[in-house]
């Protein structure tokens, strides 16, 4: 692999200019024929296709996507996050004339932009990268006049309409709100895994596996995420190492007899990480058994991280209903207890967790709205629907 950027300035992307970082150090990003960037987890960790769709020109008087505070800051529909639930919602909103304003994030485009194949997104049949996928839902939503600001939400107030949130000093509005905030990777909060993140340490399988062509690595978790992923990386791996705390696995049993049953995978229970060793690499895991308490070194040059998501709600807490397991409760269909905030995407489901289903999601969050903005006598409404 050859150095040719610095790893501290991001990768350019389906998404123009925007510098992106999932969190922790960035890779050493390498040219790909595609004409985007690969980041390579000894250095690295994500893959990101430039070009495409994402190129396509906005139709006469669309407004751009910005990453600034330029352009209108009220709207009829503010939405918060771009993954496939914001983005749809968005084009659906911007199609029915409601000028909505996406505040997608610093690092738009959700978890799909960590996935380096989708093959079970409708419409794709030879499957499609993610932050590919990704940038044609923004130039799509863009195209239908979207404004777009890559900008992270400090604080929302849901008190009253328009309903407002804030992001770097900037205040937005939206007549009516939908949120979809979607769910992040939950990490292990070592210093050295966070040190190592892409270097090494990831969260996402389907991006990173590649890189281990014949190394032994290690996948940490005992849901059906960690033995999906732990079974998709024998694809690559000479050997996986499975790491659980306890001896009881969360995930299914056709999972955990599917791993039993792959020759390259070796299950350890009882095993808890208390250090990924190395400097610039991961080199090995020095493994704690949690009944003894005696800790060994375990030779690997991998780890993954499959231990759950965290829906990303911190920003409405007090204004907004949770599950017990922090999800946002959606009630008649996208409804939130306030009304006229929606919610839609991962950040109220942890069941199906699809991109397909959050689009539909978002698609239904933005016939909710403008059916809400109508009844309210602010907008009429113009997406046919059978009710
Ligand atoms: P999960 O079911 O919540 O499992 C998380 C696992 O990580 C648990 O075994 C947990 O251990 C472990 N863990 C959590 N924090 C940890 C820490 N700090 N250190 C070490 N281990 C830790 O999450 P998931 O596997 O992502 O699954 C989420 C949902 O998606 C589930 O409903 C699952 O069925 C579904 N899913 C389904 C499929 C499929 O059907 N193919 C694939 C993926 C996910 P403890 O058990 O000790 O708490």
């Amino acid at each position: 692999m050859t150095d040719t950027t610095d790893p501290e300035a991001g990768a350019t992307n389906a998404f123009g200019s925007l510098k992106i970082d999932f969190g922790g150090r960035l890779g050493t990003p390498v040219p790909t024929p595609a004409g985007g960037s690969s980041l390579n987890p000894f250095g690295g960790g994500i893959s990101i296709i430039g070009g495409g769709a994402a190129d396509a020109a906005p139709i006469a008087g669309g407004p751009p996507a910005t990453a600034s505070a330029e352009g209108p800051t009220k709207s009829n529909v503010l939405i918060i996050g771009s993954g496939p639930a914001g983005l749809t919602a968005a084009i659906y909103a911007a199609r029915a004339n409601l000028s909505p304003i996406v505040l997608a994030g610093s690092a738009p485009g959700g978890q799909l932009m960590l996935t380096s194949e989708i093959e079970n997104y409708p419409g794709f049949p030879e499957g499609i990268d993610g932050p590919e996928l990704m940038g044609r839902f923004r130039a799509q939503a863009a195209r239908f006049g979207t404004h777009i600001v890559d900008v992270d939400i400090d604080r929302v107030d849901l008190s009253e309409r328009p309903f407002r949130a804030w992001a770097r000093g900037v205040e937005y509005t939206g007549e009516s709100l939908i949120i979809a905030t979607g769910a992040s990777a939950l990490w292990l909060n070592l210093e050295s895994e966070q040190r190592l993140r892409g270097r090494g340490v990831s969260a996402c399988a389907t991006c990173d596996g590649f890189f281990f062509r014949d190394r032994e690595i290690a996948v940490v978790g005992g849901g059906d995420s960690a033995m999906e992923e732990a079974n998709y990386l024998t694809r690559f791996a000479s050997k996986v190492h499975l790491l659980h705390r306890r001896d009881g696995f969360r995930a299914s049993k056709i999972m955990i007899d599917r791993t039993y049953g792959n020759p390259k995978i070796e299950v350890h229970t009882n095993a808890a990480i208390d250090e990924v060793v190395g400097d610039t690499k991961v080199e090995a895991l020095r493994v704690k058994d949690t009944r003894t308490g005696d800790v060994r070194e375990m030779r690997i040059e991998g780890l993954f991280v499959a231990i759950g998501h965290k829906p990303n709600t911190d920003v409405f807490a007090g204004w907004l209903e949770t599950d017990e397991k922090g999800y946002l409760v959606a009630h008649e269909h996208t409804n939130s207890r306030i009304p006229g905030v929606f919610i839609a995407g991962d950040v109220q489901d942890h069941r199906y967790r699809q991109a397909v289903t959050a689009a539909g999601d978002g698609a239904r969050a933005a016939i909710d709205a403008e059916r809400w903005l109508e009844s309210e006598g602010i907008a009429e409404h113009q997406t046919a629907t059978a009710w």
